[in-house]
């Protein structure tokens, strides 16, 4: 063991890998559970986009966790691996006739609507089916938050979800709407967020919503605040589990629930990135001509956080102990961003060396692809590598 790695098993299996430590999963969610259990009707359910691997989600839905979806093929794997069809939602702009009907079928929680012309989709669907589909709104709140651009959601400019204007209008067209029921308002302001004071924005904005639905007499019975919340990826070993205390007292100070009314979380990254690490193999050490270069069998295809995002992953050499050298982390791919870090310190690597790109249990995996006829990456837990 180095850290919290089996290296020894780590030898036998072929890179590159995911690694998700389920010891820490389970300390995670528990933590969640404790710390949302706190507070009176508070209902925690786990974004699937983050990493569906069905281990995880075994894992997940046993803790006892809801299922947000935004596919059709998201809700299948959800079913698949132990989640109640009562305790998902599902998300998304775009959502093709199939995934409303699978949605009808499986009698989903809600489905959360993005616009009206979706709406009226999924009411014709639904009457087909002699159904009634509970639905939530996606409000764009137009709070900015304070993240990578590609991650922001909930500004005026974003293509997510419903204008605060056209809220009162679709809710008064919902309400004529024979196949559709009101349940709800659904937010979700971004991702990789660390600063309470935007989920506190949010709060303020859902307040202010509430108090002018209550003028007309519009009852609300769940508030959906989306996800968001960020991990440490500088220091995975320090901040194992994100703050969940802080994050869910800021709500509860904040958001003044009605009596009765539900408050419901979608969270992926912070339950399931720090789990996880990218294990790889270094094939070639090779010189430039003003620096060094770790040429690593994992690419972008396995991780495209740091290309897509300029995302930061700590990377450790961890069959090493040598003094430390620094380095250019590249990857195999036929493409320059190919890189996963410039200039990053590594104990003084060789060829065949293990590398673990830490905090990458989170669109992870999930996101790989098979650019240049590359193999996917398998995902193992902690109980299929260690004999308990
Ligand atoms: C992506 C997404 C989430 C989860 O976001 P995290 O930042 O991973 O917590 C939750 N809700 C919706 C609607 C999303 O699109």
């Amino acid at each position: 063991m180095k850290g919290n790695f089996p290296i020894d098993k780590f030898q036998e299996v072929e890179t590159p890998f995911y690694y998700y430590d389920t010891a820490l999963l389970r300390q995670t969610l528990q933590t969640i559970n404790e710390e949302a259990g706190k507070h009176e009707g508070f209902v925690v359910h786990y974004a699937i986009k983050a990493n569906a691997n069905p281990k995880v989600l075994r894992i997940i839905s046993q803790a006892g966790l809801g299922a947000d979806c935004v596919s059709g093929g998201e809700i299948r794997r959800c079913l698949d691996n132990g989640f109640s069809p009562k305790k998902i939602v599902y998300a998304g702009v775009g959502k093709a006739d199939w995934e409303i009907n699978l949605g009808l079928d499986k009698n989903i929680f809600c489905f959360n609507v993005e616009s009206v012309a979706e709406l009226e989709v999924i009411n014709e669907l639904a009457e087909k089916k002699g159904k009634v589909a509970r639905v939530c709104f996606r409000i764009n709140p137009d709070v900015g938050a304070h993240t990578n651009a590609k991650i922001t959601t909930g500004l005026a400019e974003n293509k997510f979800g419903i204008a605060m204007r056209d809220m009162l209008p679709t809710i008064e067209e919902a309400a004529k709407m024979k196949n559709i029921e009101f349940i709800g308002l659904h937010f979700h302001i971004g991702s990789q967020i660390l600063d309470m004071g935007d989920f506190e924005a949010l709060c303020n904005r859902i307040n202010e919503i509430q108090d002018e639905l209550e003028k007309k007499h519009i009852k609300v019975e769940n508030i959906n605040v989306g996800g968001g919340l960020g991990i440490d990826y500088q220091h995975p070993n320090r901040v194992p589990v994100p703050d969940f205390k802080d994050y869910f007292d800021t709500y509860a100070r904040h958001l003044k629930l009605r009596p009765g009314q539900k408050l419901h979380f979608e969270l992926g990254r912070s339950v399931v990135g720090q789990m996880g690490s990218l294990i790889t193999r270094c094939l070639y050490v090779k010189q430039g001509t003003a620096k060094q270069f770790v040429i690593v069998d994992a690419g972008m295809t396995d991780l495209i956080r740091p290309a897509l995002y300029q995302a930061y992953h700590k990377i450790e050499n961890i069959t090493s102990d040598e003094k430390p050298a620094t380095y250019d982390v590249v990857g195999p791919i036929c493409e320059s961003s190919d890189v996963f870090a410039k200039a990053v310190d590594l104990n003084t690597t060789h060829r065949g060396d293990l590398i673990a790109l830490r905090s990458a249990g989170a669109y992870g995996e999930i996101m790989a692809s098979q650019y240049n006829c590359r193999k996917l990456p398998v995902g193992y837990i902690t109980e299929d590598l260690v004999e308990e």
